[in-house]
């Protein structure tokens, strides 16, 4: 049986990157191994299925990766936070704060009706703006947020005190 530790181990650490000073996660190595990946995804499952989402929402990109496999195996619909003008038809957008200058998610406006109960996924939760931003987008639509789901938190930064109070948040690792 592959554990969380074993998902832990495949997970690639690489000093520096995208910036100095920054050690960034790299999930390809977790991605290229079929048992951790489907370990993480089946674990992934478990833990959102108490949620009781009846959609899932993946966060452009890596929110793909893990959040597309996760609707499919609980039987759900799937919907893309994407980077702004990626979505061809009527859109919300919500622009949130990077270290450096800013940037934009945006969800198609009839992507989800106010009975929804999205999950949000996404890789890794660091200072907790890009899936704030996501929530943000949620919360323009009406729809109610089930919960959220990370493979990785980096506990060491605030994430969770920026997502919206009383709603449910589970990571697979903890650093
Ligand atoms: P936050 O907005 O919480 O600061 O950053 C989270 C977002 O940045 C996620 O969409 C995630 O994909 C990306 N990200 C930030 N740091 C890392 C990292 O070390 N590894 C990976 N795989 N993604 C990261």
């Amino acid at each position: 049986m592959t554990t969380t530790a074993d998902i832990q181990a495949l997970i690639r650490e690489i000093p520096d990157f995208p910036q100095p000073g920054i050690l960034f996660r790299d999930i390809t190595t977790l991605l290229k191994d079929a048992d951790g990946l489907k370990a993480s995804i089946d674990l992934m499952a478990e833990q959102a299925v108490q949620y009781q989402p009846d959609c899932i929402i993946g966060i452009e990109s890596r929110g793909f990766i893990f959040g597309m496999p996760l609707a499919y195996q609980l039987g759900l619909s799937f919907i893309p936070v994407r980077k702004p003008g990626k979505l061809p038809a009527a859109v919300h957008q919500v622009s949130y704060d990077l270290e450096y200058g800013q940037d934009s998610l945006e969800i198609h406006q009839d992507a989800l009706q106010p009975h929804h109960r999205p999950l949000i996924v996404d890789d890794l939760l660091a200072t907790g703006g890009t899936a704030a931003a996501a929530a943000q987008l949620v919360q323009k639509t009406g729809a109610t947020i089930a919960g959220f789901s990370f493979l990785i938190e980096l506990t060491d930064l605030p994430g969770r005190q920026k997502l919206p109070e009383g709603i449910p948040v589970n990571a697979l690792i903890s650093y």
